[in-house]
């Protein structure tokens, strides 16, 4: 039994490095999501910002070329000033001259602000586009570490199987069925070691009949409060 035991510890020891890989595994996904949303996000906020500089200049030039056609409506209403006949005439042309000149003084005034704020716009992007790159980059990085991490468990994975595989089979039947029914009821270990009359499964006291009967090693016993099998850790 003592022999039998001590596989079996062997065996949960294998399991629980098994169980351990795999947690870290399941997580990975939903980390691998993270990051690629952070790419998104990033790569999100600099196409918005190209965009609006985009908009900016459009803005830019239906205001150029709506002074352009100012100019030329100026132009024209100057050489009918050089045609009028009557001073009321005279007075209606200089008044439209005068309008048409602060409409433009107003869209120049516009045109100056909109290359301010398309300049201040434009160094924006350039720094959304080298901290995207950076994050990226950074993010690759991070991706290529996950990969090799998820070859490496799935290596280890595979050895700790057939580890398992060629384990379980040196193990009693019976034992290992109690095993399996008692690692089902604890959802964890199935196996621990009772040292100093206390079972290390529970941290619970063992009575003193059981735990010297433990010494003798020869029946599988439960520990009574958390129904782990129990062995004398001292062997
Ligand atoms: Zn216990």
């Amino acid at each position: 039994m003592r022999e039998q035991i001590g596989i079996v510890v062997q065996l949960q020891e294998i399991e629980i490095k098994i169980n351990k890989i795999k947690a870290a595994l399941e997580v990975i996904p939903e980390k691998m999501s993270r990051l690629d949303k952070a790419i998104r996000d990033a790569e999100q906020g600099l196409e918005m910002k190209k965009s609006l500089v985009d908009e900016l200049k459009k803005k830019y030039r239906l205001n150029e070329s709506d002074y352009q056609a100012n100019l030329s409506m100026l132009g024209k209403s100057q050489e009918k000033l050089a045609a009028v006949k009557t001073n009321k005439e005279y007075q209606s042309i200089l008044k439209e001259i005068d309008d048409i000149k602060a409409k433009n003084s107003r869209v120049e005034d516009e045109m100056l602000k909109s290359l301010d704020v398309i300049e201040i716009t434009e160094r924006e992007t350039v720094t959304l586009r080298k901290e995207f790159l950076e994050t990226k980059d950074q993010i690759d990085r991070e991706k290529e570490i996950i990969g090799k991490k998820i070859e490496q468990s799935e290596m280890d994975l595979a050895e700790l199987d057939e580890k398992r595989g060629s384990i379980s089979k040196n193990i009693d039947k019976e034992l290992m069925l109690k095993y399996n029914i008692v690692k089902g009821l604890t959802k964890g270990t199935a196996i621990a070691p009772a040292l100093d009359s206390i079972c290390r499964g529970c941290d619970m006291n063992i009575p003193p009949q059981m735990y010297n009967d433990l010494q003798r090693f020869d029946s599988i016993k439960f520990c009574p409060h958390c129904q782990r099998i129990i062995y004398w850790g001292k062997a």
